[in-house]
């Protein structure tokens, strides 16, 4: 049997599938996935007829079926590809698995919501030649890897300027609280000391002794705090940068490494200027940065950045702006680290760490549904959630929404427990994640509970089998986790603005 076949979104279709295409496209199943045209090798007139039929009476049923669910459009058109696959099941079935997988990759990876369209080398490669144990091994190789990125920080300044309180800030600690680094008016810091994230151990701040106190020029003092580890350095004062400062920067700068200048206890600055009479906030802030800058550069150091902040107060002043210009200049794979490892001070952090979470939604998703690939019968949620307890712990503790960090934001603001547990909605803040927990949420989630019941349907009456279970899985897990992650993240915000009093 001949067939004509028409160029469809790069691929072919033959004209006895184009009514069912034309069905297709009515149901915005706008991406066919590479391969799909083999639907017409078939030679035998009646059997492809008959194919083509049971695709589409399929088809149409899924499409019933999902509108009565009120399934997204791009996920009940995965439901059709799972039928249209199932047509050649017996021949095609490891091709099948790669086109689900891949079939899902392209809708995610064109999602809206996915503000960092990024792929891990190898892994299309790996769909494609129907290696999915392959890809997820990849996968959460890419992942575990990214976990673990190191990020040393030194923090170092003259004795009193405010350097251990700094660290402490950084670290969402309170100067009391255990692990803190101690603070004082006096000498508290005369040696190298790493001060880990109390979630990211990974993220080291390290509090170094002031030059001046080690009485050491500044090459060798760089050499005595093990320079190479640190990704960057920031020269704290509590007033104008002095020579030491200066030297040092130009020495760090000799060693090819970065170095920002941080001007510290703002706060004290404006209070003492607030007296004046013509005080006015954004003016003085500028002066003292002009001054620094222009103190800095007639001492020899080219372009200066100085950053004015209240280790009280980093919601205020410049401390944002000292986060955007280490992430602008960190490298890619650093930055992340960097963001999880932020205190919540800003809408704007609080936003950029949801977003970089649903951009890795897509991977946990086809590490998920390939487990759900092995068909397991009368599993009737299958995700692992082994894995998504998991990065559900994970994506609480970047958000500052576990126990631990939420008594630690009580204790710095001396805002009450209780008052800032009071403004969470999700029961997966100020909790521990387990398995339990997270099913009952899971099935809270009014989308889920849906796609878990379309998921039993095509099992028990389609039999569209593991191809569908695949799609169907990712789409539970991708639902779920970007579900859990907006209210997390609206969580996040709340508590922020009450943690400020607002
Ligand atoms: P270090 O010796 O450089 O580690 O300095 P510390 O962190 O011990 O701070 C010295 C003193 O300055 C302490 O009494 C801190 O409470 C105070 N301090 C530190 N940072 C700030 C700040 O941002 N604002 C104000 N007002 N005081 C600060």
């Amino acid at each position: 049997m001949h067939h004509h076949l028409l160029p469809v979104h790069g691929g072919y279709f033959c004209q006895h599938h184009c009514q069912y295409f034309q069905w297709l496209q009515w149901s915005r199943v706008c991406y066919p996935a590479p391969g799909f045209q083999h639907h017409c090798d078939t030679k035998d007139p009646h059997k492809h007829n008959a194919a083509v039929f049971v695709m589409f009476i399929g088809s149409f049923f899924l499409r019933f079926l999902s509108a009565a669910l009120q399934l997204t459009s791009s996920w009940s058109s995965l439901l059709s590809v799972a039928v249209c696959c199932r047509q050649d099941w017996t021949q095609m079935q490891p091709r099948m698995f790669s086109q689900v997988f891949f079939f899902c990759l392209r809708i995610s990876m064109e999602d809206p919501i996915d503000s960092h369209p990024e792929e891990i080398p190898g892994v299309r490669e790996d769909l494609e030649n129907n290696d999915i144990a392959a890809a997820a091994a990849m996968i959460q190789q890419y992942l575990e890897r990214e976990n673990n990125i190191p990020l040393n920080i030194a923090i170092t300044g003259e004795t009193g300027s405010g350097k251990s309180t700094f660290v402490n800030a950084l670290r969402g600690m309170f100067d009391d609280d255990e692990g803190a680094a101690p603070t004082g008016v006096t000498e508290t810091t005369s040696e190298v000391k790493p001060y880990p994230h109390p979630n990211y151990p990974n993220v080291k701040l390290w509090d170094l002794p002031g030059i001046g106190s080690t009485k050491f020029p500044a090459d060798e003092y760089l050499e005595l705090v093990g320079f190479e580890k640190f990704d960057f350095f920031i020269i704290i004062s509590d007033t104008r940068f002095r020579e030491n400062d200066v030297k040092l920067a130009q020495e760090i700068q000799r060693m090819k490494k970065k170095f920002y200048f941080v001007h510290s206890k703002v706060d004290d600055n404006l209070r003492a200027e607030r007296r004046k009479r013509d005080f006015n906030e954004e003016e003085t802030l500028t002066k003292i940065r002009e001054d620094c800058v222009h103190r800095l550069r007639r001492s020899g150091i080219e372009s200066p950045q100085v950053f004015l902040v209240s280790s009280f107060k980093l919601h205020l002043y410049d401390f944002s702006l000292l986060h955007q210009t280490l992430e602008r200049d960190l490298p890619k794979h650093k930055r992340h680290a960097l963001l999880r490892a932020m205190p919540n001070i800003s809408l704007e952090i609080i936003n950029k760490k949801k977003k970089a979470f649903q951009s890795k939604i897509k991977y946990y998703s086809i590490l998920s549904a390939a487990v759900a690939g092995v068909p397991v019968p009368a599993l009737s949620i299958a995700v692992d959630l082994a894995l998504l307890v998991g990065v559900v712990t994970h994506y609480v503790h970047a958000f500052g929404l576990d126990i631990q960090s939420l008594k630690r934001l009580s204790a710095r603001t001396g805002v009450p427990y209780t008052d800032l547990c009071a403004v969470i909605i999700s029961p997966l803040a100020a909790a521990e994640i387990t398995t339990e927990l997270l099913l009952k949420v899971m099935t809270q989630l009014v989308g889920v509970v849906k796609l878990i019941a379309a998921e039993e349907v095509s099992r028990l009456t389609l039999t569209a089998g593991i191809p569908a279970a695949m799609g169907l899985s990712f789409t539970i897990t991708y639902t779920i986790l970007n579900a859990i992650i907006n209210q997390l993240a609206d969580d996040a915000h709340r508590v922020f603005a009450k943690s400020l009093g607002l």
